[in-house]
């Protein structure tokens, strides 16, 4: 909008006009030479054979030993032969010549037949010698190839540049080394406030500081305290940390400038840096304001951690730069940065001292009550009927984000819609997150009967293993509907816990061998369904193992890094030996556990095989299903409250199984 005024208002010097203007003049003074009395080309023959013949000339130039001019005499001018060189130019009697030029050819040569001529006809010809230089060519020969360079990098740098919107300079040549922030401002719009961020209690207490700071920084300076520079939200992705920064600079009513931690990075050396300086600058000038940089991992890593590339050294620089930047600036400046990462352990120790990032705020995934109050912010704008029940949903959704909350009720809207009902309700939600947990449904997918029957025991075994485990997670339906890319699924509600301890995950792992051992227990041999029950359970026996020091042989040793320093180096931790005890312990655990489900099985084959029949015939088989077959199970540990899954089943929460 402002672009568009500011063209409107004054004089614009049009762009090319330079070039338009060279060439103006360049055509003004060849069309005034020509029409100026200007000289005729002629040729040898003619000079010697008609003019010198007649005594017609005054004088010969010959310049630069290639070219003569011919100056005719006065009294000559008037004969018919010369009328097209006797016009007259402006303040001038006569014409005074060069009448005529021509190319002399070899100069020895000509000399001779004019001296000829002259004693021949005793002439009285003056010969003259000249040497001329053309300025304006030599200007033009060295002016074009430097106007050529110049064109060339003004289109180079204007490609370069025209990435950079908002805040940066597209059109300025060197607008590379602008900062690439989006600048949200009173005109911009930032009407994000706390309301529209749902749960995140903890979190928004605390940014509450920040905004306060913001609006009256005096209230804490005149106490001798400073304010803080900067927080860090650390949190998974779309749990809400940019939505939460975004509502702080809404709440303060203060400009934002938001950009990604990638945004500083360019394939030139120094550019991060420069960027990291303009963003500041701009920062100031707009202070009281927030800067948003998101996803700071990007350029905060520890340093000199991976120097095996010199590809990290302009990272570094950006980030000393950002570091030098956050301690130049005064606490009176009134400008704020927040930064958003999901690996707060990765970054470098420097970001985080006091006086630079020095809160943290964490932002996790939302509980039970949280997610019911994103379900409520986002189900407000949907045209739901009675049928929908925030909380059941919210029971539905462990593990989900607020993203991924937002996401279900976008999904269950386009749902009703494809079914042209003018409300969405409960089954469109619970569709919605079957399909987000599970990808689409694909019926049409070809599968053989022999696979079918394959696919129905593999899963009633991850049923059967998992109804008879005490600590294995609840089931909540099992099918053998294609889906996404898997060909069929047990899905299990998991219990929200903080902690897990070791028969937990034994019994999960079993209950995800229980696909393989019961091919192995029917058919008497297994098949390549099992892969990502394989990867669960193998990523469990070695997080067992190295991570959690849950195995007796290993000890209490862990070997997680936290600060993300190991992910770069080739050396291990332990030696060769643990290496291999390591290795003999996760198979160890895994085939235990194989043997288990293998075990279990066999003893309840019969009713094995009755989960699978039935799978067949209907194809989704949900916990009364189950029931019927294995009788109630007698574990108390379902987290889950038995209303919400006994008339509603179709809930698809966790996958745990593929086939
Ligand atoms: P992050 O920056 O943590 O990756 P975002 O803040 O970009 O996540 O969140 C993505 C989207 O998810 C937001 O635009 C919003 O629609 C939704 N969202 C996430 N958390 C919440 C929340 N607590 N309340 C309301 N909406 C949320």
């Amino acid at each position: 909008m402002k672009k568009k005024q500011k063209a409107k208002s004054g004089f614009q010097f049009p762009k090319y006009g330079i070039y338009i203007i060279i060439l103006v003049i360049f055509l003004g003074l060849q069309i005034y030479t020509s029409f100026a009395g200007g000289s005729e080309k002629t040729n040898q023959n003619q000079f010697f054979d008609t003019f010198l013949k007649n005594n017609d000339v005054e004088k010969i130039v010959i310049i630069n030993k290639e070219t003569a001019e011919v100056f005719i005499k006065k009294d000559a001018l008037s004969k018919s032969i010369h009328k097209n060189v006797s016009s007259v130019p402006i303040g001038k009697s006569t014409n005074p010549g060069p009448h005529y030029y021509f190319s002399i050819g070899d100069l020895q040569n000509f000399e001779k037949t004019v001296n000829d001529y002259r004693e021949r006809q005793n002439l009285d010809v003056i010969t003259e010698f000249e040497s001329r230089k053309d300025i304006f060519g030599t200007i033009i020969s060295w002016l074009f190839p430097i106007m050529i360079l110049v064109f060339v990098w003004t289109f180079v740098m204007r490609r370069f540049s025209g990435g950079s919107g908002g805040g940066g300079t597209p059109t300025q040549i060197f607008g590379i080394g602008k900062s690439k922030a989006k600048l949200f401002d009173r005109e911009n719009d930032v009407k994000t406030t706390f309301k529209d961020v749902a749960g995140l209690v903890a979190a928004k207490y605390e940014v509450e500081e920040i905004v306060h700071f913001l609006k009256e920084p005096k209230k804490y300076t005149s106490l001798g305290g400073k304010i803080p520079k900067g927080a860090l939200l650390v949190g998974s992705p779309g749990t809400g940390k940019t939505l939460l920064a975004k509502a702080v600079a809404g709440e303060a009513q203060v400009p934002f400038f938001s950009l990604s931690g990638s945004d500083f990075v360019e394939m030139f050396v120094g550019v991060g840096a420069s960027r990291v300086r303009d963003l500041f600058q701009k920062a100031k000038a707009k202070s009281p304001c927030i800067i948003f940089i998101d996803e700071i991992d990007a350029i905060g890593r520890a340093r000199g951690k991976s120097n095996m590339t010199g590809g990290n050294d302009e990272r570094e620089n950006t980030l000393n730069q950002l570091l030098t930047e956050m301690d130049g600036f005064g606490t009176d400046t009134g400008v704020i940065v927040l930064a958003a990462t999901n690996r707060a352990d990765v970054l470098d120790k420097a970001l985080l001292r006091a006086g630079r990032f020095d809160r943290q705020i964490h932002v996790d995934l939302p509980d039970l009550k949280e997610r019911e109050e994103i379900f409520l912010v986002y189900a407000k704008n949907l045209k739901t009927d009675d049928s929908v029940q925030v909380d059941l949903m919210a029971k539905q959704t462990p593990g989900f984000s607020g993203a991924d909350i937002a996401n279900v009720c976008n999904e269950s809207a386009l749902i009703a819609a494809r079914k042209n009902k003018s409300h969405v309700s409960k089954q469109d939600f619970l569709d919605a997150v079957d399909r987000i947990v599970g990808g689409l449904e694909k019926r049409s997918k070809i599968i053989s009967p022999k696979e079918k029957k394959l696919i129905a025991y593999h899963e009633a075994g991850h049923a059967t293993v998992s109804w008879l485990l005490e600590h294995a997670a609840p089931l909540v339906k099992v099918t053998v509907v294609p889906r996404g890319r898997s060909l069929g699924a047990a899905w299990y509600l998991p219990e929200e816990r903080q902690i897990t301890q070791t028969d937990q995950i034994l019994d999960e792992m079993c209950a995800a061998l229980g696909g393989r051992a019961s091919e192995q227990t029917i058919f008497g041999k297994i098949s390549t369904g099992a892969l990502s029950d394989l990867e669960q359970v193998t990523r469990q026996a070695n997080a067992m193992v190295t991570i959690y020091g849950l195995n007796s042989k290993i000890g209490n040793i862990t070997y997680y890094d936290s600060t993300g320093q190991q992910e770069m180096s080739f050396a291990k931790p332990y030696s060769e030996e643990t290496a291999k005890t390591i290795d003999t312990e996760i198979s160890s655990i895994v085939e235990k556990q194989y043997q288990r489900a293998l075990s279990i099985l066999s003893d309840h084959k019969d009713k094995l095989t009755a989960v699978a029949n039935m799978l067949l015939k209907k194809e989704v088989l949900f916990p009364e299903d189950m029931e019927k077959i294995m009788g109630k199970r007698s574990f108390g540990n379902d987290t889950t409250d038995p209303k919400s899954l006994t008339e509603e089943t179709n809930v698809p929460v966790s996958e745990s199984s593929t086939l």
